[in-house]
């Protein structure tokens, strides 16, 4: 997605579309890593050193409002922003929380015949699989 298309969406939605809001918007749909809002904060604060984290926090807020991000809450202190709206496996390490996604024809398929088998549409899906990375597999041994 460019900013020309970022800020159109914006706009059709009578959002006010600020340098901040499209540096929030450009980092999060270009991270397949799931970042979470303080790490947002900490990679843009050295370019953008006014921004808040209440920004970041609002501006995840209305993009997942928009339809163009996932929350993922894990628990209480973790939540993940996943800018990909597509049917997918969330891999999540248990141990330090890194996130990759899993796409593969097996996926959709073994979902199509859910679908049938649900007779209807999901509104929206989250599938996660937990496992330990093999960085913290390496820690271990
Ligand atoms: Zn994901
Ligand atoms: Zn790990």
């Amino acid at each position: 997605m460019d900013d020309q298309e970022l800020i159109n969406i914006f706009r059709e939605n009578r959002l006010k579309v600020t340098t901040q809001r499209l540096a929030i918007c450009k980092f999060i749909v270009s991270r397949a890593d799931h970042p979470s809002a303080d790490q947002i904060y900490h990679a843009l604060k050295t370019d953008y050193p006014t921004i808040s984290l209440g920004t970041i926090y609002k501006t995840l807020g209305l993009l997942e409002e928009l339809g163009l991000i996932q929350k993922l809450r894990f628990n209480e202190s973790s939540i993940r922003y996943d800018p990909d709206m597509e049917l997918h496996i969330n891999m999540v390490c248990s141990k330090c929380g890194k996130i990759y996604d899993y796409k593969a024809d097996n996926v959709k398929k073994m979902w199509d015949s859910i679908i049938l088998d649900l007779g209807f549409k999901p509104k929206r899906q989250r599938i996660d699989i937990y496992y330990e990375c093999d960085d913290c597999k390496e820690i271990e041994s």
